[in-house]
């Protein structure tokens, strides 16, 4: 038998996924995105039973470049796609206390990029006095933002401060038409990511100097896989700049990934299995090289250490290796979890080292990364 949630979000979905320009009882298809996405934050259909086992080819890390730490899941938006589950009721944010321990792991390391994300981070107590602290030390920092944070109470200084810092913006437009960017990320998202985008334009960001680095990134609105990065691109830079005036340094590609809201929306549409397929259709093996976790890291609000942010939204912790840490933390993040045990924080890791040639945890939502011309957090890899 059916579940009544399922049809609930069968409903809207279906709606959202046809996205007509039309109005349905009252309720056009932007407004039913919306509807979707709110009742989404209630019931998310779990997609991590279906990603295992899987004949993701085995991938080890090599030198540990990157860190890409994850605020908390608290965002003014619901997007459609978001693999993070984030919204404005999620309440995850990291503490002061964590800020200590991770800047006390970025001391340690040598790291040379700090990729912040979320939710919108910017929304976190912690968010400014990191930049700040990774500025600091010398690292390169990216800003993972939903461009509509510009305008939330609170944050009428935020462009500034990014710019006065030096701030790479890696800015979510899923595409340059409203209809489309409405319909995946709620009604009125386009009209506001335009007035974000101008705001950082004011500030210089997007010029032809490089100085404060603006990149888009494009993600599809439905089952499908992005088309070609340096194509789109082209055609992002004609369009925002002939319609709306606006610049911008580099678009990203990004296959959306099949778990948490996408992965429920794809198997409440029944488009789950075809998906996947399309993905492992599509798998390129050279795309391994290139794929994020091999020089990268992921940490969660409370520190605890992952892959990758989407391995951190499955609940897969790091690999634990033997003996080359010198203790684990015995606190579970997740309560009541398959994997309530001993999991490793940024506090047990003396060095960035000690994760050199660490197996990485795959699964069948890896061919997310490899599909095609591949994609992960800086876009396409080929
Ligand atoms: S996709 Fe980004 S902007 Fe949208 S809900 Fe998720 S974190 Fe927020
Ligand atoms: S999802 Fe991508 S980045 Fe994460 S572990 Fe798999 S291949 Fe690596």
């Amino acid at each position: 038998m059916v579940s009544p949630w399922l049809l609930v979000i069968e409903t809207a979905t279906t709606r959202a996924a046809t996205c007509l320009n039309v109005t349905t009882a009252g309720v056009s298809c932007e407004q039913s995105a919306v509807n979707f996405c709110r009742r989404s934050e209630l019931f998310v259909l779990d997609s991590k039973p279906l990603l295992f086992p899987s004949d993701f080819p085995p991938i080890r890390r090599r030198r540990l470049t990157t860190l890409q730490v994850n605020l908390g899941y608290r965002c003014n938006q619901s997007c459609l796609h978001c693999h993070v589950d984030a919204g404005p009721k999620r309440s995850e944010e990291m503490s002061l206390e964590t800020l200590d321990e991770l800047l006390g792991f970025l001391r340690r390391g040598d790291l040379t990029l700090l990729d912040i994300t979320g939710g919108a981070p910017e929304l976190n107590q912690v968010f400014r006095p990191l930049v700040i602290a990774a500025r600091g030390l010398g690292m390169r920092v990216m800003d993972r933002c939903n461009l509509t944070i510009l305008e939330e109470p609170g944050q009428e200084d935020l462009a500034d401060f990014l710019a006065e810092h030096e701030v790479e913006v890696i800015a979510s437009l899923p595409c340059y038409l409203q209809e489309n960017v409405d319909a995946q990320r709620g009604s009125g998202t386009f009209e506001a990511s335009l007035r974000g985008l101008r705001a950082l334009n004011a500030r210089g960001y997007g010029r032809s100097d490089g100085r404060l680095l603006l990149s888009l990134v494009y993600n599809p609105t439905g089952a499908s896989l992005p088309p070609s990065q340096c194509a789109l691109e082209a055609e992002y830079k004609r369009e925002l700049k002939t319609r709306y005036g606006i610049e911008f340094n580099r678009l990203l590609t990004l296959a959306n990934m099949p778990i948490r809201r996408f992965g429920s929306w794809l198997q409440s549409t029944r488009q789950f299995d075809d998906y996947l397929g399309l993905l492992k259709s599509a798998h390129q093996a050279a795309n391994l090289e290139a794929v994020m976790c091999r020089d990268l890291i992921s940490v969660d609000w409370q520190g605890y250490i992952y892959d990758c942010d989407f391995n951190q939204m499955l609940d897969l912790p790091l690999r634990q290796g033997d003996g080359d840490l010198h203790r684990l933390s015995p606190v579970s993040p997740n309560p009541g979890s398959p994997n309530q045990r001993k999991r490793l924080h940024l506090r047990d890791l003396t060095s960035a080292e000690l994760l050199r040639e660490r197996s990485i945890q795959v699964g069948e939502h890896c061919y997310g990364c490899t599909a095609g011309q591949g994609s992960s957090c800086g876009g396409a890899l080929a």
